[in-house]
């Protein structure tokens, strides 16, 4: 080969190496895998089904949590592969990522996506070992997951994993690999509308008043779950122009809005004992946590150290 040949195979070569380190390091910001410094700041792991229930169910406080500078990661354990009415499969699993990705730039999250099929999670060994292995790589102080009474079958089995990586995630000889945390950490749970066999009774509520509207932009950007329906969307919902889409992303954030309001009306006497009777009048949008008994039980100042909202 004559060097012009060779100096443009080598061009070639530089340009793809480039590249690729792009995508490693673009990679690397976006889905965090090793834990944040140790600078005293809080540190909390999230989980959901699905890549958009963290999103939902905790965004706003992982916004709250961001902005002072504490560690907040969103795992979602499936990947999301079936939720859509028209789409499925890789394509849609990559769609799904590159959403919650952007939903995180939006809150200051750290977001993983296990690869994991949608729709056919279950609680087995191996789930539970990367379950394990996640909350130590994070050192969490804080855990939360779903309840595990709960329509979707996803969502119950995250809830048994992370039940089943609490205390777990102490014992050195489990995932040996993987350094055991020295404390269990504080695990809690999401709200939800479920009676039975118990209703969700949260300890801790939070206005998200302040940061409803970084919320909003967060879901926002999950165009495949929201403005597009998800799973059980439909053709009628697509905006066919720029009028039916500002009508239908504006209808997407006041349903979002509604039901963080719905939180706030119903656990109001919650709110009284975290802000005052006064105040709580007036919070309009709010997330609710309720202790998990597995984890390590906190009382009400580490409550306050962990939701350091009520100074
Ligand atoms: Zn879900």
């Amino acid at each position: 080969m004559k060097s012009g040949a060779w100096s443009k195979v080598s061009l070639i070569c530089l340009v793809v190496i480039a590249a690729s380190a792009l995508i490693v390091v673009r990679g690397v910001a976006a889905q965090q895998r090793t834990a944040p410094p140790d600078d005293g700041r809080l540190r909390i792991i999230a989980f959901g089904a699905h890549p958009d229930d963290c999103e939902l169910q905790v965004g706003g406080v992982a916004a709250m949590w961001a902005a002072r500078g504490h560690h907040v990661k969103l795992v979602s354990v499936t990947n999301g592969d079936i939720g859509h009415w028209r789409e499925a499969g890789g394509p849609l699993a990559l769609r799904r990522k590159a959403e919650v990705e952007a939903a995180s730039r939006i809150l200051g999250s750290t977001v993983e996506v296990l690869d994991n099929h949608d729709g056919e999670l279950m609680p087995t060994l191996e789930n539970r070992r990367a379950i394990i292995r996640l909350i130590r790589e994070w050192k969490a102080d804080l855990v939360i997951a779903p309840r595990p009474n709960d329509y979707h079958p996803d969502h119950r089995y995250t809830a048994i994993l992370v039940q089943d990586a609490a205390y777990m995630v102490t014992v050195p000889f489990i995932c040996p690999e993987t350094p055991p945390l020295k404390n269990n950490p504080v695990f809690m749970y999401y709200t939800d509308r479920f009676q039975k066999p118990n209703p969700s009774a949260p300890d801790i509520i939070v206005s998200i008043d302040g940061v409803m509207e970084k919320k909003l932009d967060a879901l926002a950007v999950m165009e495949s779950q929201f403005l597009e329906g998800g799973a059980n969307g439909h053709e009628g919902l697509m905006p066919k122009n720029a009028e039916e889409r500002s009508r239908r992303v504006a209808e997407v954030r006041s349903g979002h809005a509604a039901r963080n309001t719905a939180i706030a009306d119903r656990f109001r006497s919650l709110l009284g004992e975290w802000y005052g009777a006064e105040r709580a009048r007036s919070v309009r949008y709010a997330e609710a946590f309720e202790i998990c008994e597995y984890g390590r039980r906190p009382d009400r100042s580490e409550l306050k150290r962990l939701f350091p909202f009520f100074e």
